[in-house]
Protein backbone atom coordinates (compact mmCIF):
# COMPACT_ATOMS: atom_id res chain seq x y z
CA UNK A 1 0.00 0.00 0.00
CA UNK A 2 2.99 2.19 -0.23
CA UNK A 3 2.04 4.03 -3.04
CA UNK A 4 -1.37 5.24 -2.25
CA UNK A 5 -2.69 7.82 -1.03
CA UNK A 6 -2.84 7.54 3.38
CA UNK A 7 -5.87 8.48 5.90
CA UNK A 8 -4.94 8.00 9.24
CA UNK A 9 -7.56 8.11 12.23
CA UNK A 10 -7.54 11.59 14.09
CA UNK A 11 -7.23 11.82 17.92
CA UNK A 12 -6.17 14.51 20.18
CA UNK A 13 -5.67 17.12 17.37
CA UNK A 14 -3.82 15.18 15.09
CA UNK A 15 -3.62 12.68 12.53
CA UNK A 16 -2.28 9.31 13.83
CA UNK A 17 -1.54 5.95 13.06
CA UNK A 18 -3.04 2.85 14.80
CA UNK A 19 -0.59 2.13 17.78
CA UNK A 20 -0.07 -1.57 16.34
CA UNK A 21 0.29 0.19 12.57
CA UNK A 22 -2.37 -2.05 11.33
CA UNK A 23 -3.96 -0.48 7.85
CA UNK A 24 -6.64 -1.67 5.73
CA UNK A 25 -7.08 -0.33 2.51
CA UNK A 26 -10.50 1.28 0.64
CA UNK A 27 -11.07 0.08 -2.75
CA UNK A 28 -12.78 1.41 -5.51
CA UNK A 29 -15.93 0.20 -6.92
CA UNK A 30 -15.64 0.74 -10.01
CA UNK A 31 -12.13 0.22 -10.80
CA UNK A 32 -12.55 -2.79 -8.27
CA UNK A 33 -8.91 -1.55 -7.18
CA UNK A 34 -7.70 -0.03 -3.86
CA UNK A 35 -7.23 3.39 -4.29
CA UNK A 36 -6.30 4.60 -0.10
CA UNK A 37 -4.35 3.09 2.34
CA UNK A 38 -6.26 4.03 6.01
CA UNK A 39 -5.42 3.19 9.49
CA UNK A 40 -7.11 0.30 11.07
CA UNK A 41 -8.08 0.80 14.71
CA UNK A 42 -8.84 -2.00 17.39
CA UNK A 43 -10.10 -1.30 20.56
CA UNK A 44 -6.94 0.44 21.96
CA UNK A 45 -7.27 3.34 19.41
CA UNK A 46 -10.88 3.71 19.90
CA UNK A 47 -10.21 3.68 23.85
CA UNK A 48 -7.51 6.42 23.10
CA UNK A 49 -9.93 8.48 21.30
CA UNK A 50 -12.87 8.29 23.79
CA UNK A 51 -10.09 9.03 26.26
CA UNK A 52 -8.86 12.37 24.11
CA UNK A 53 -12.25 13.29 23.81
CA UNK A 54 -13.58 12.72 27.65
CA UNK A 55 -10.34 15.14 28.91
CA UNK A 56 -11.69 17.37 25.96
CA UNK A 57 -15.03 17.67 27.80
CA UNK A 58 -14.15 17.32 31.26
CA UNK A 59 -11.09 20.11 30.80
CA UNK A 60 -11.31 21.78 27.79
CA UNK A 61 -12.78 24.75 26.63
CA UNK A 62 -15.17 23.14 23.79
CA UNK A 63 -18.56 22.85 26.43
CA UNK A 64 -17.76 25.94 28.24
CA UNK A 65 -18.02 28.22 25.25
CA UNK A 66 -20.68 30.23 24.09
CA UNK A 67 -23.11 29.32 21.18
CA UNK A 68 -21.89 31.88 19.53
CA UNK A 69 -18.48 30.94 19.54
CA UNK A 70 -18.97 27.42 18.99
CA UNK A 71 -20.92 27.93 16.28
CA UNK A 72 -18.39 30.85 14.54
CA UNK A 73 -16.28 27.86 13.76
CA UNK A 74 -18.67 25.29 12.63
CA UNK A 75 -19.53 27.48 10.21
CA UNK A 76 -15.69 28.32 9.47
CA UNK A 77 -16.10 24.70 9.28
CA UNK A 78 -18.74 24.76 6.53
CA UNK A 79 -17.14 27.33 4.35
CA UNK A 80 -13.92 25.03 4.61
CA UNK A 81 -16.55 21.80 3.17
CA UNK A 82 -17.68 24.01 0.46
CA UNK A 83 -13.72 25.00 -0.71
CA UNK A 84 -13.04 21.53 -0.54
CA UNK A 85 -16.67 19.95 -1.92
CA UNK A 86 -14.12 18.50 -5.34
CA UNK A 87 -12.04 16.48 -2.47
CA UNK A 88 -14.54 15.21 -0.67
CA UNK A 89 -17.21 14.35 -3.23
CA UNK A 90 -14.16 12.76 -5.32
CA UNK A 91 -13.35 10.48 -1.75
CA UNK A 92 -16.93 9.23 -1.41
CA UNK A 93 -17.45 8.43 -5.04
CA UNK A 94 -14.01 6.39 -5.19
CA UNK A 95 -14.70 4.88 -1.76
CA UNK A 96 -18.49 3.68 -2.69
CA UNK A 97 -19.04 4.50 -5.95
CA UNK A 98 -22.07 7.01 -6.19
CA UNK A 99 -22.17 9.12 -9.13
CA UNK A 100 -20.16 12.33 -8.64
CA UNK A 101 -23.42 14.84 -9.03
CA UNK A 102 -24.12 13.09 -6.37
CA UNK A 103 -21.52 13.15 -3.72
CA UNK A 104 -20.11 16.80 -5.04
CA UNK A 105 -23.73 17.94 -5.99
CA UNK A 106 -25.75 17.09 -3.03
CA UNK A 107 -24.00 14.92 -0.30
CA UNK A 108 -21.12 17.79 0.02
CA UNK A 109 -23.40 20.99 0.73
CA UNK A 110 -25.93 19.16 2.90
CA UNK A 111 -23.02 18.10 5.06
CA UNK A 112 -21.87 21.99 5.05
CA UNK A 113 -25.51 22.76 5.23
CA UNK A 114 -26.02 20.45 8.23
CA UNK A 115 -23.17 22.13 10.40
CA UNK A 116 -24.44 25.51 9.45
CA UNK A 117 -28.15 24.28 10.15
CA UNK A 118 -27.58 22.98 13.99
CA UNK A 119 -24.68 25.45 14.68
CA UNK A 120 -27.68 28.18 14.41
CA UNK A 121 -30.74 26.10 15.98
CA UNK A 122 -28.41 25.50 19.01
CA UNK A 123 -27.80 29.07 19.34
CA UNK A 124 -31.64 30.10 18.48
CA UNK A 125 -32.80 27.64 20.60
CA UNK A 126 -34.92 28.70 23.74
CA UNK A 127 -35.50 27.42 27.04
CA UNK A 128 -38.02 27.41 28.99
CA UNK A 129 -39.57 29.44 32.36
CA UNK A 130 -42.13 27.78 34.16
CA UNK A 131 -43.48 30.42 36.36
CA UNK A 132 -44.95 28.33 39.49
CA UNK A 133 -45.93 31.41 42.13
CA UNK A 134 -44.76 34.61 43.11
CA UNK A 135 -41.26 33.42 44.59
CA UNK A 136 -40.89 30.20 42.41
CA UNK A 137 -40.09 29.76 39.22
CA UNK A 138 -38.31 26.72 37.14
CA UNK A 139 -36.42 27.13 34.25
CA UNK A 140 -35.11 24.30 31.52
CA UNK A 141 -31.20 23.98 30.54
CA UNK A 142 -29.65 21.94 27.74
CA UNK A 143 -26.21 20.95 28.98
CA UNK A 144 -24.32 18.69 26.69
CA UNK A 145 -24.15 14.96 26.99
CA UNK A 146 -20.60 14.09 27.13
CA UNK A 147 -18.84 12.21 24.67
CA UNK A 148 -21.14 11.25 22.08
CA UNK A 149 -19.78 7.72 19.79
CA UNK A 150 -21.10 8.43 16.19
CA UNK A 151 -21.06 5.02 14.13
CA UNK A 152 -22.02 5.75 10.68
CA UNK A 153 -23.04 3.56 7.85
CA UNK A 154 -21.42 3.55 4.16
CA UNK A 155 -24.27 4.28 1.74
CA UNK A 156 -23.71 8.36 2.56
CA UNK A 157 -20.92 8.84 4.07
CA UNK A 158 -20.38 12.23 4.86
CA UNK A 159 -23.16 13.13 4.75
CA UNK A 160 -24.27 10.98 7.64
CA UNK A 161 -21.61 11.66 9.33
CA UNK A 162 -22.38 15.17 9.93
CA UNK A 163 -26.09 14.93 10.52
CA UNK A 164 -24.81 13.15 13.67
CA UNK A 165 -21.62 14.93 14.53
CA UNK A 166 -23.19 18.70 13.79
CA UNK A 167 -25.91 18.44 16.88
CA UNK A 168 -23.40 16.77 18.71
CA UNK A 169 -20.37 19.31 18.73
CA UNK A 170 -23.15 22.07 18.36
CA UNK A 171 -24.41 21.41 21.43
CA UNK A 172 -21.03 21.56 23.44
CA UNK A 173 -20.50 17.70 23.49
CA UNK A 174 -16.83 16.36 22.06
CA UNK A 175 -17.19 13.53 19.63
CA UNK A 176 -15.42 9.95 18.30
CA UNK A 177 -17.06 9.39 14.83
CA UNK A 178 -16.48 5.85 13.50
CA UNK A 179 -16.86 5.82 9.78
CA UNK A 180 -18.00 2.63 8.34
CA UNK A 181 -14.96 0.61 6.76
CA UNK A 182 -15.70 1.00 3.23
CA UNK A 183 -15.79 4.81 3.31
CA UNK A 184 -13.13 6.20 5.80
CA UNK A 185 -11.48 8.48 3.57
CA UNK A 186 -14.18 11.64 4.11
CA UNK A 187 -14.41 11.39 7.72
CA UNK A 188 -10.32 11.93 8.04
CA UNK A 189 -10.73 14.79 5.48
CA UNK A 190 -13.64 16.47 7.70
CA UNK A 191 -11.06 15.94 11.06
CA UNK A 192 -8.23 17.46 9.53
CA UNK A 193 -10.73 20.50 8.18
CA UNK A 194 -12.41 20.68 11.26
CA UNK A 195 -9.11 21.23 13.06
CA UNK A 196 -7.87 24.05 10.23
CA UNK A 197 -11.34 25.87 11.11
CA UNK A 198 -10.19 25.83 15.27
CA UNK A 199 -11.59 23.62 16.70
CA UNK A 200 -9.55 22.78 19.88
CA UNK A 201 -7.77 18.91 20.32
CA UNK A 202 -9.98 16.60 21.09
CA UNK A 203 -13.57 17.70 20.55
CA UNK A 204 -13.71 15.90 16.99
CA UNK A 205 -12.12 12.52 17.10
CA UNK A 206 -12.15 10.09 14.34
CA UNK A 207 -11.19 6.01 14.42
CA UNK A 208 -11.15 3.74 11.53
CA UNK A 209 -11.81 -0.14 12.01
CA UNK A 210 -14.69 -2.76 11.67
CA UNK A 211 -17.32 -3.54 13.91
CA UNK A 212 -17.50 -6.39 16.32
CA UNK A 213 -14.24 -7.20 17.53
CA UNK A 214 -12.88 -3.83 16.48
CA UNK A 215 -12.98 -0.02 16.91
CA UNK A 216 -16.76 -0.12 16.85
CA UNK A 217 -17.88 -2.47 19.58
CA UNK A 218 -14.52 -0.90 21.73
CA UNK A 219 -16.36 2.25 21.21
CA UNK A 220 -20.11 0.96 21.81
CA UNK A 221 -18.61 -0.35 25.06
CA UNK A 222 -16.33 2.11 26.42
CA UNK A 223 -17.55 3.37 29.55
CA UNK A 224 -16.70 6.84 29.07
CA UNK A 225 -19.25 6.93 26.22
CA UNK A 226 -22.30 9.15 27.16
CA UNK A 227 -24.26 8.76 23.90
CA UNK A 228 -23.84 6.51 20.89
CA UNK A 229 -25.75 7.54 17.46
CA UNK A 230 -25.83 4.91 15.19
CA UNK A 231 -27.11 4.55 11.20
CA UNK A 232 -27.05 1.21 9.92
CA UNK A 233 -28.38 -2.49 9.89
CA UNK A 234 -31.22 -3.27 12.18
CA UNK A 235 -29.42 -6.50 13.02
CA UNK A 236 -26.68 -4.12 14.21
CA UNK A 237 -28.45 -1.61 16.00
CA UNK A 238 -30.10 -4.61 17.98
CA UNK A 239 -26.21 -5.25 19.14
CA UNK A 240 -25.37 -1.49 20.08
CA UNK A 241 -28.87 -0.88 22.05
CA UNK A 242 -27.12 -3.97 24.56
CA UNK A 243 -24.06 -2.75 24.56
CA UNK A 244 -25.61 0.90 25.47
CA UNK A 245 -27.88 -1.40 27.81
CA UNK A 246 -25.07 -2.51 29.89
CA UNK A 247 -23.79 0.92 30.47
CA UNK A 248 -27.24 2.57 30.54
CA UNK A 249 -25.96 4.71 27.88
CA UNK A 250 -28.74 6.32 25.41
CA UNK A 251 -28.40 4.98 22.24
CA UNK A 252 -30.41 7.05 18.88
CA UNK A 253 -30.89 4.16 16.10
CA UNK A 254 -31.29 4.87 12.29
CA UNK A 255 -31.81 1.30 11.12
CA UNK A 256 -32.98 -0.20 7.82
CA UNK A 257 -36.08 0.46 5.94
CA UNK A 258 -38.60 -1.05 3.35
CA UNK A 259 -39.87 1.82 1.71
CA UNK A 260 -43.31 1.75 0.63
CA UNK A 261 -44.38 4.23 -2.46
CA UNK A 262 -48.35 4.14 -3.52
CA UNK A 263 -49.18 5.30 -6.65
CA UNK A 264 -53.22 5.82 -6.77
CA UNK A 265 -55.04 6.67 -10.21
CA UNK A 266 -55.91 10.50 -9.41
CA UNK A 267 -51.70 10.82 -8.70
CA UNK A 268 -50.37 13.19 -11.02
CA UNK A 269 -48.65 10.21 -13.00
CA UNK A 270 -45.43 12.11 -14.32
CA UNK A 271 -44.45 13.30 -11.18
CA UNK A 272 -45.15 10.20 -9.48
CA UNK A 273 -42.77 8.36 -12.32
CA UNK A 274 -39.46 10.76 -11.52
CA UNK A 275 -40.02 10.62 -7.75
CA UNK A 276 -40.72 6.98 -8.12
CA UNK A 277 -37.65 6.44 -10.37
CA UNK A 278 -35.53 8.86 -7.81
CA UNK A 279 -36.57 6.92 -4.92
CA UNK A 280 -35.41 3.33 -5.86
CA UNK A 281 -32.28 3.83 -7.96
CA UNK A 282 -30.43 7.25 -6.87
CA UNK A 283 -27.42 5.60 -5.39
CA UNK A 284 -28.04 2.34 -7.12
CA UNK A 285 -31.08 1.74 -4.53
CA UNK A 286 -28.72 2.18 -1.39
CA UNK A 287 -30.68 4.27 0.34
CA UNK A 288 -32.52 3.28 4.08
CA UNK A 289 -35.47 5.09 2.18
CA UNK A 290 -35.85 3.51 -0.78
CA UNK A 291 -39.56 3.24 -2.06
CA UNK A 292 -38.53 -0.49 -3.05
CA UNK A 293 -42.64 -1.41 -3.09
CA UNK A 294 -44.27 -0.12 -5.12
CA UNK A 295 -48.03 -0.05 -5.29
CA UNK A 296 -50.36 0.96 -7.98
CA UNK A 297 -53.51 1.49 -8.34
CA UNK A 298 -54.65 -0.99 -11.30
CA UNK A 299 -56.71 1.34 -13.44
CA UNK A 300 -53.00 2.87 -13.57
CA UNK A 301 -51.21 0.46 -13.61
CA UNK A 302 -49.91 -0.47 -17.22
CA UNK A 303 -49.15 2.98 -18.30
CA UNK A 304 -47.36 3.50 -14.80
CA UNK A 305 -45.08 0.47 -15.67
CA UNK A 306 -44.72 1.52 -19.39
CA UNK A 307 -43.49 5.05 -17.91
CA UNK A 308 -41.05 3.57 -14.89
CA UNK A 309 -39.51 1.00 -17.80
CA UNK A 310 -38.43 3.58 -20.06
CA UNK A 311 -37.05 5.52 -17.42
CA UNK A 312 -35.28 2.94 -15.93
CA UNK A 313 -33.77 2.25 -19.21
CA UNK A 314 -32.92 6.01 -19.60
CA UNK A 315 -30.59 6.13 -17.12
CA UNK A 316 -26.91 6.54 -17.37
CA UNK A 317 -24.93 3.24 -16.34
CA UNK A 318 -21.31 4.32 -15.60
CA UNK A 319 -17.83 5.39 -14.47
CA UNK A 320 -19.00 7.37 -10.85
CA UNK A 321 -16.58 9.85 -11.83
CA UNK A 322 -17.96 11.37 -14.83
CA UNK A 323 -20.43 13.99 -14.42
CA UNK A 324 -22.81 11.90 -16.90
CA UNK A 325 -23.29 9.03 -15.07
CA UNK A 326 -26.40 8.82 -13.02
CA UNK A 327 -25.72 5.29 -11.60
CA UNK A 328 -22.88 3.88 -10.75
CA UNK A 329 -21.84 0.00 -9.07
CA UNK A 330 -22.41 -1.19 -5.60
CA UNK A 331 -20.11 -0.44 -2.79
CA UNK A 332 -18.16 -3.52 -2.77
CA UNK A 333 -18.37 -6.88 -4.06
CA UNK A 334 -19.88 -8.20 -0.82
CA UNK A 335 -22.92 -6.09 -1.47
CA UNK A 336 -22.97 -7.08 -4.77
CA UNK A 337 -23.21 -10.57 -4.13
CA UNK A 338 -25.89 -9.89 -1.73
CA UNK A 339 -27.74 -8.20 -4.20
CA UNK A 340 -27.27 -9.97 -6.97
CA UNK A 341 -28.80 -12.92 -5.20
CA UNK A 342 -32.00 -11.07 -4.77
CA UNK A 343 -31.71 -10.70 -8.51
CA UNK A 344 -31.21 -13.93 -9.74
CA UNK A 345 -33.84 -15.18 -7.27
CA UNK A 346 -36.82 -13.33 -8.95
CA UNK A 347 -38.16 -16.30 -10.89
CA UNK A 348 -37.74 -18.81 -8.58
CA UNK A 349 -39.91 -16.64 -6.55
CA UNK A 350 -42.83 -16.81 -8.81
CA UNK A 351 -41.71 -13.47 -10.16
CA UNK A 352 -40.70 -11.69 -13.32
CA UNK A 353 -38.24 -9.16 -14.21
CA UNK A 354 -39.15 -6.24 -16.77
CA UNK A 355 -35.83 -4.76 -17.38
CA UNK A 356 -32.26 -4.80 -15.74
CA UNK A 357 -30.47 -7.18 -14.12
CA UNK A 358 -26.85 -7.84 -13.38
CA UNK A 359 -24.80 -5.64 -15.50
CA UNK A 360 -20.56 -5.72 -15.46
CA UNK A 361 -18.59 -5.41 -13.33
CA UNK A 362 -19.94 -4.60 -9.59
CA UNK A 363 -22.86 -3.12 -11.37
CA UNK A 364 -26.91 -4.29 -10.84
CA UNK A 365 -28.73 -2.19 -13.65
CA UNK A 366 -31.61 -0.42 -12.12
CA UNK A 367 -34.19 -3.61 -12.07
CA UNK A 368 -38.02 -3.68 -12.34
CA UNK A 369 -40.17 -7.00 -11.00
CA UNK A 370 -43.42 -7.72 -11.09
CA UNK A 371 -45.85 -10.23 -9.91
CA UNK A 372 -43.91 -11.70 -7.13
CA UNK A 373 -46.34 -12.69 -4.39
CA UNK A 374 -46.65 -10.34 -1.07
CA UNK A 375 -44.50 -13.10 0.99
CA UNK A 376 -41.48 -13.34 -1.61
CA UNK A 377 -38.43 -12.51 0.33
CA UNK A 378 -37.81 -9.84 -2.16
CA UNK A 379 -40.89 -7.42 -1.00
CA UNK A 380 -40.24 -8.92 3.33
CA UNK A 381 -36.27 -7.96 3.18
CA UNK A 382 -34.33 -5.18 2.93
CA UNK A 383 -32.30 -5.76 -0.12
CA UNK A 384 -30.24 -2.03 0.04
CA UNK A 385 -30.01 -2.48 -4.15
CA UNK A 386 -31.76 -0.92 -7.22
CA UNK A 387 -34.70 -3.45 -7.45
CA UNK A 388 -38.09 -2.48 -7.15
CA UNK A 389 -41.21 -5.11 -7.14
CA UNK A 390 -44.22 -3.38 -8.91
CA UNK A 391 -47.61 -4.60 -8.13
CA UNK A 392 -51.44 -3.19 -8.60
CA UNK A 393 -53.75 -2.70 -5.84
CA UNK A 394 -57.87 -2.24 -5.92
CA UNK A 395 -58.20 -0.27 -2.77
CA UNK A 396 -57.06 2.28 -0.31
CA UNK A 397 -57.72 -0.02 2.53
CA UNK A 398 -55.78 -3.10 0.69
CA UNK A 399 -52.84 -1.08 -0.18
CA UNK A 400 -52.62 0.48 3.38
CA UNK A 401 -52.54 -3.02 5.20
CA UNK A 402 -50.09 -3.81 2.50
CA UNK A 403 -47.61 -1.08 3.16
CA UNK A 404 -48.32 -1.02 6.95
CA UNK A 405 -47.37 -5.57 6.60
CA UNK A 406 -43.46 -5.36 7.21
CA UNK A 407 -41.49 -5.16 10.51
CA UNK A 408 -39.53 -2.15 9.24
CA UNK A 409 -41.25 1.65 9.38
CA UNK A 410 -39.38 4.05 8.24
CA UNK A 411 -40.71 5.97 5.52
CA UNK A 412 -43.25 6.17 2.80
CA UNK A 413 -44.18 7.46 -0.47
CA UNK A 414 -48.21 8.72 -1.52
CA UNK A 415 -49.18 9.78 -4.31
CA UNK A 416 -52.35 11.57 -5.42
CA UNK A 417 -54.12 14.94 -6.06
CA UNK A 418 -56.89 14.28 -3.32
CA UNK A 419 -56.21 16.05 -0.44
CA UNK A 420 -58.56 14.17 1.84
CA UNK A 421 -56.98 10.77 0.98
CA UNK A 422 -53.39 12.39 1.04
CA UNK A 423 -54.13 13.50 4.96
CA UNK A 424 -56.35 10.06 5.64
CA UNK A 425 -53.47 7.47 4.26
CA UNK A 426 -50.92 9.65 5.61
CA UNK A 427 -52.35 9.30 9.17
CA UNK A 428 -52.83 5.53 8.89
CA UNK A 429 -49.06 4.18 7.39
CA UNK A 430 -46.40 3.21 9.97
CA UNK A 431 -43.84 5.31 9.10
CA UNK A 432 -41.07 8.03 10.51
CA UNK A 433 -41.82 9.86 7.79
CA UNK A 434 -44.47 10.66 4.72
CA UNK A 435 -44.07 12.13 1.56
CA UNK A 436 -46.67 12.75 -0.06
CA UNK A 437 -46.38 13.75 -3.68
CA UNK A 438 -41.76 14.09 -3.62
CA UNK A 439 -39.46 11.93 -1.37
CA UNK A 440 -36.26 12.65 0.16
CA UNK A 441 -37.07 16.45 0.72
CA UNK A 442 -35.87 17.38 4.31
CA UNK A 443 -36.80 20.34 6.63
CA UNK A 444 -34.06 19.67 9.45
CA UNK A 445 -36.12 20.86 11.97
CA UNK A 446 -38.51 18.19 11.78
CA UNK A 447 -37.82 14.35 13.49
CA UNK A 448 -36.50 11.84 11.44
CA UNK A 449 -36.26 8.19 12.27
CA UNK A 450 -38.13 5.01 12.29
CA UNK A 451 -40.80 2.79 13.78
CA UNK A 452 -39.88 -1.23 14.87
CA UNK A 453 -37.39 -2.83 13.09
CA UNK A 454 -35.94 0.96 11.48
CA UNK A 455 -35.09 2.19 14.66
CA UNK A 456 -35.85 3.95 18.02
CA UNK A 457 -35.59 7.74 18.68
CA UNK A 458 -35.50 10.52 16.54
CA UNK A 459 -33.14 12.96 15.54
CA UNK A 460 -33.34 16.33 13.98
CA UNK A 461 -34.17 20.16 15.43
CA UNK A 462 -35.25 19.97 18.63
CA UNK A 463 -35.28 16.26 18.56
CA UNK A 464 -31.54 16.33 18.62
CA UNK A 465 -30.88 18.50 21.11
CA UNK A 466 -32.87 16.15 23.54
CA UNK A 467 -31.07 13.53 22.65
CA UNK A 468 -27.57 15.26 22.85
CA UNK A 469 -28.33 17.29 26.05
CA UNK A 470 -29.33 16.37 29.55
CA UNK A 471 -31.93 18.63 30.09
CA UNK A 472 -32.26 19.68 33.45
CA UNK A 473 -34.80 21.87 35.24
CA UNK A 474 -33.55 24.52 37.91
CA UNK A 475 -36.54 25.05 40.78
CA UNK A 476 -35.62 28.39 42.56
CA UNK A 477 -37.21 29.92 45.32
CA UNK A 478 -36.75 33.76 45.57
P1 LIG B 1 -23.87 -1.92 9.29
O1 LIG B 1 -24.82 -2.06 10.42
O2 LIG B 1 -23.25 -3.13 8.73
O3 LIG B 1 -22.67 -0.97 9.68
C1 LIG B 1 -22.87 0.36 10.10
C2 LIG B 1 -21.71 0.79 10.97
O4 LIG B 1 -21.73 0.03 12.17
C3 LIG B 1 -20.34 0.58 10.35
O5 LIG B 1 -19.52 1.66 10.70
C4 LIG B 1 -19.88 -0.70 11.01
O6 LIG B 1 -18.47 -0.83 11.09
C5 LIG B 1 -20.46 -0.54 12.40
N1 LIG B 1 -20.69 -1.78 13.14
C6 LIG B 1 -21.04 -3.00 12.67
N2 LIG B 1 -21.18 -3.87 13.69
C7 LIG B 1 -20.92 -3.20 14.83
C8 LIG B 1 -20.89 -3.55 16.21
N3 LIG B 1 -21.16 -4.80 16.63
N4 LIG B 1 -20.58 -2.60 17.11
C9 LIG B 1 -20.31 -1.33 16.71
N5 LIG B 1 -20.30 -0.95 15.42
C10 LIG B 1 -20.61 -1.87 14.49
O7 LIG B 1 -24.67 -1.10 8.17
P2 LIG B 1 -24.15 -0.70 6.72
O8 LIG B 1 -24.15 -1.93 5.88
O9 LIG B 1 -22.92 0.11 6.81
O10 LIG B 1 -25.29 0.30 6.24
C11 LIG B 1 -26.43 -0.10 5.59
C12 LIG B 1 -27.61 -0.14 6.53
O11 LIG B 1 -27.80 1.15 7.11
C13 LIG B 1 -28.91 -0.44 5.85
O12 LIG B 1 -29.65 -1.34 6.64
C14 LIG B 1 -29.62 0.91 5.78
O13 LIG B 1 -31.02 0.86 5.69
C15 LIG B 1 -29.17 1.53 7.04
N6 LIG B 1 -29.30 2.99 6.97
C16 LIG B 1 -30.26 3.60 7.74
C17 LIG B 1 -30.42 4.99 7.66
C18 LIG B 1 -31.44 5.69 8.50
O14 LIG B 1 -31.36 6.92 8.59
N7 LIG B 1 -32.39 5.01 9.11
C19 LIG B 1 -29.60 5.73 6.81
C20 LIG B 1 -28.65 5.07 6.04
C21 LIG B 1 -28.50 3.69 6.14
Amino acid sequence: MADLPFYGHFIDGAEVRSLDGAEMSSVDPWTREAWAAVALGGKADADRAVAAARTAFDEGPWPRMSFAERGAILHRLADLIEEHADELGLADTRDMGKPITQSRGNDVPRSAQNFRFFADHARLSVGEVLPMGEQLHTYTAFPPAGVVAAIAPWNFPLMLESWKVAPALAWGNTVVLKPAEDTPVSATILARLAHEAGMPAGVFNVVHGYGPDSAGQALTENPDVDRITFTGESSTGRTIARAGAANLVPASLELGGKGANLVFADADLGNAVDWSIRAIFSNAGQVCLAGSRLYVERSVYDEFLTRFVAAAEAMVVGDPKDPATQFGPLASETHFEKVRSYVESVELAGGKIRTGGVGEGWVVRPTVAVDLPEDAKHVREEIFGPLVRITPFDSEAEVVHAANDTPYGLNAMVFTENLGRAHRVSARLKAGTVWVNCFFVRDLRAPFGGVGDSGMGREGGNFSREFFTEPKAVVMQL
